[in-house]
């Protein structure tokens, strides 16, 4: 085997058939191509995340036949590598409140979405200042990368090349004194990806236009690149991307044999189970329009 893939949920709920088809993409992706598959269990937002919450992802990623080697890495477990990732990254602390942010990005010539770097220039003396502030509000500054590009290329599988805006993203969360803050999302995705031998990442389009960022974030620790296959996300009947409150999406109120029978049909392969679907995958005959849940 050389190279792996990986599938990366986020333990704030169950999976449901959007999911489920992307890990199932990801799944035919890694072993129609000889790569292991590896899971992650992305818990780096700890007010949102829950153990039983991945475990009952795990059990339905098992129970739609799926299969996965060696053992799943959580994040919550991987503390320490990501602060030895932070240490050798250029970075600043931001005292900004989500208000500021907003504020900021409502300037003319603001990138939507992006940090504008308000805290990037600020002198010691104003550091010191704003430090002592969130400190008398019981709070700790997140820290920045300070980047040194805004914007950066990456290849997908299905978007071809793809340039997007990269910002000093947070790396890690601001928090309260005395209480570690959160990893960022970006920080751990790309370290773990390398700790993990993954050189295939397949997952929802919706997280392409975080990709430049994470392919910049790899460069920068030295780590190799990934190939990245975005794919279309599964919408509800209104054209909005597939979410819980949508009704039935979910193992918990649809028979498992109906969640792979619509799996397997919504991949243009109706009737098969995925070992039989792998017989026949080939990326090219990923349907490239969203799929319609309804
Ligand atoms: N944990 C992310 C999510 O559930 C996916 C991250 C990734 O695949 O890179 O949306």
């Amino acid at each position: 085997m050389s190279g792996a893939g990986r599938y990366a949920p986020s333990p704030s709920g169950d999976l449901h058939l959007g999911n489920l088809r992307t890990a199932l993409i990801a799944w035919l992706c890694a072993r129609s191509t000889g790569r292991a598959f590896h899971l992650r269990v992305e818990d780096v937002d700890t007010a949102r995340s829950s153990a039983a919450a991945a475990e009952r992802q795990l059990a339905d990623l098992a129970a739609i036949g799926l299969d996965w080697d060696g053992e799943v890495v959580w994040q919550s477990a991987r503390s320490d590598a990501y602060e030895v990732a932070l240490a050798s990254l250029p970075t600043y602390e931001c005292y900004c409140s989500r208000r500021d942010i907003l504020d900021a990005a409502r300037a003319p010539h603001a990138i939507p979405g992006s940090y504008p770097g308000t805290c990037r220039s600020l002198s010691e003396s104003e550091r010191a200042s704003r430090r002592a502030e969130l400190a008398a509000a019981g709070r700790v500054p997140h820290l920045r990368l300070a980047a040194g590009v805004t914007r950066w290329t990456v290849h997908d599988a299905l978007a071809g090349v793809y340039e997007g805006d990269v910002d000093d993203m947070i790396l890690r969360r601001g928090g309260n004194v005395g209480q570690a803050g959160d990893w960022a999302y970006n920080l751990a995705v790309v370290v773990d990806d390398a700790y993990q031998g993954i050189d295939q990442v397949v997952r929802g389009d919706d997280l392409l236009s975080s990709a430049p960022r994470q392919a910049y974030l790899a460069a920068l620790l030295d780590l190799p690149p990934v190939e990245y296959v975005h794919v279309p996300l599964v919408l509800s009947a209104t054209g909005a991307r597939l979410a819980k409150r949508d009704g039935a999406v979910t193992l918990r109120d649809m028979p498992v044999e109906d969640v792979r029978a619509w799996l397997a049909a919504s991949l243009g392969f109706p009737g098969l189970a995925p070992a039989a679907i792998l017989e026949e995958w080939s990326l090219s005959a990923l349907p490239g329009e969203p799929v319609v849940f309804q």
